[in-house]
């Protein structure tokens, strides 16, 4: 038995818990990123230019810049936005997540290779870790260490929320599937540098269908809440309108994103949850890597702050600095998710509005940016009345 007492063990190395254990480690915190690996992840991995900034990520993983977006409704008008001052970043999730460990491990903080199982406390009440190292399917171990504090950052269907924090087993999912796809070589359907976003019942009853490019792949899918919801003829559907059906498949994958935060992140002691495990999914967009990070981020700071005043009810730190920032936007994409993804018709008339100059700057810049553009307010006031006129369907869609 490990006698070693991390002062923070992270459960989990994807984007949260790699930012996490990054954070911990260059406080001078003693910190081991426990990992199951073994299975990319299955993402479409656009990535906003203030991820790139506030975590120094290096170009190099970009594997494709993309300048503009194009909106597709579904009588098939089409919206092309020109990203302006930027561009959107692709990276493939395997080389990206690798990446983030190697550089919390460079920093100094420990990592193994393990699947989390359960928690005990040893006798002078400190909590201890269980996992089970695989070396390959015929040699697996079970092995323990002692933590000080725990960072929950094991993705959707988290097993350390599950057995934690209170409310957890009730967060409710929407599934996400895709294909990777090779990319064509010269293809008038295909622009390497264009997002392509559906917004179409016949592609999901409640999200949306992409296409995003990815240097020499592609990744296809949508997403939807309604659990008898066939994603993967849906993907083939997308595939045939976007003529992209007879491109090699090179992996079919899915999985759950949570729909909603969690109304508690931590258990007000030692253990405190970041990203798909505390339910930070952008709704509306799916989003979900820049507030896995910045979850990691805030989860580290509440622990560093738990530890320099001996107070743990400040692990409550993490969820109310994220919601304080982030939870306005929450709000509004929902509702947006809610109104704007409902019908065929409603659909129609959101990708009329982003025709709208206006409407492409502020979605952009809150997309790009993470802030609301202050710089010019009449343009929120304009968007108003706008918005008010579609609803009304004042304005021929
Ligand atoms: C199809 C699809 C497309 C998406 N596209 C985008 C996109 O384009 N842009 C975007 O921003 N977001 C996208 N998302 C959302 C995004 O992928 C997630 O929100 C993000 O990966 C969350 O990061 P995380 O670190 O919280 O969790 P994860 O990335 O899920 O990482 C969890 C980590 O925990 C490990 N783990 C799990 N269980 C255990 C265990 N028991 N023991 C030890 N380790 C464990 C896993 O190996 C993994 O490395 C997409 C999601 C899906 C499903």
């Amino acid at each position: 038995m490990d006698t070693k007492t991390y002062d923070v063990v992270v459960i989990g190395g994807g984007p949260a818990g790699s930012s996490a254990a990054n954070d911990l480690a260059l406080k001078g915190r003693s910190v081991l990123l426990i990992d199951r690996q073994g299975r990319i992840k299955p993402c479409g991995g656009a990535i906003p230019p203030r991820l790139i900034k506030d975590f120094d990520i290096p170009d190099h993983l970009l594997v494709a810049k993309s300048r503009k977006a194009r909106m597709i409704s579904p009588k098939d008008n089409r919206v092309d936005i020109p990203i302006e001052d930027g561009f959107v970043g692709m990276v493939n999730r395997h080389e990206f997540d690798e990446w983030l460990r190697v550089r919390a491990q460079s920093n100094g903080a420990e990592r193994r290779q393990g699947t989390f199982d359960r928690f005990t406390q040893d006798e002078d009440g400190i909590r201890r870790v269980h996992f089970e190292v695989r070396e390959d399917k015929n040699n697996i171990s079970q092995s323990s260490v002692r933590a000080r504090f725990v960072i929950g950052a094991d993705g959707a269907k988290s097993e350390v929320a599950r057995q934690t924090v209170e409310g957890a087993e009730k967060t409710k999912y929407v599934f996400a599937y895709h294909e990777i796809v090779k990319a064509p070589e010269a293809d008038p359907n295909h622009d390497p540098d264009r997002c392509d976003v559906y917004y179409r019942g016949s592609l999901s009853p409640d999200f949306y269908g992409w296409v995003f490019p990815h240097g020499d792949t592609m990744s296809i899918g949508t997403g939807s809440a309604d659990k008898g919801y066939s994603l993967k003829a849906s993907v083939g559907r997308l595939r045939e309108t976007a003529g992209l059906q007879n491109l090699e498949t090179l992996r079919r994958e899915g999985a759950p994103l949570p729909l909603k935060p969690l109304p508690k992140w931590d258990n007000g002691l030692d253990v405190v949850l970041a990203g798909d495990a505390a339910g930070v999914v952008a709704p509306a967009s799916g989003e979900g890597i820049y507030y896995a990070m910045i979850g990691g981020r805030y989860a580290a700071d509440a622990i560093e702050n738990c530890i320099l005043t001996g107070n743990t009810k400040n692990l409550k730190l993490a969820r109310k600095s994220f919601m304080k920032l982030h939870g306005q936007v929450f709000w509004v994409l929902g509702i947006m998710q809610y109104f704007w993804y409902s019908s065929d018709k409603r659909r129609e008339r959101f990708v009329k509005i982003c025709e709208d100059k206006d409407v492409q700057k502020l979605t952009f810049d809150a997309y790009m940016n993470k802030e609301l553009v202050r710089k010019d307010p009449m343009a929120h006031i304009r968007i108003f009345f706008k918005d008010l006129a579609h609803l009304f369907g004042l304005v021929k869609a």
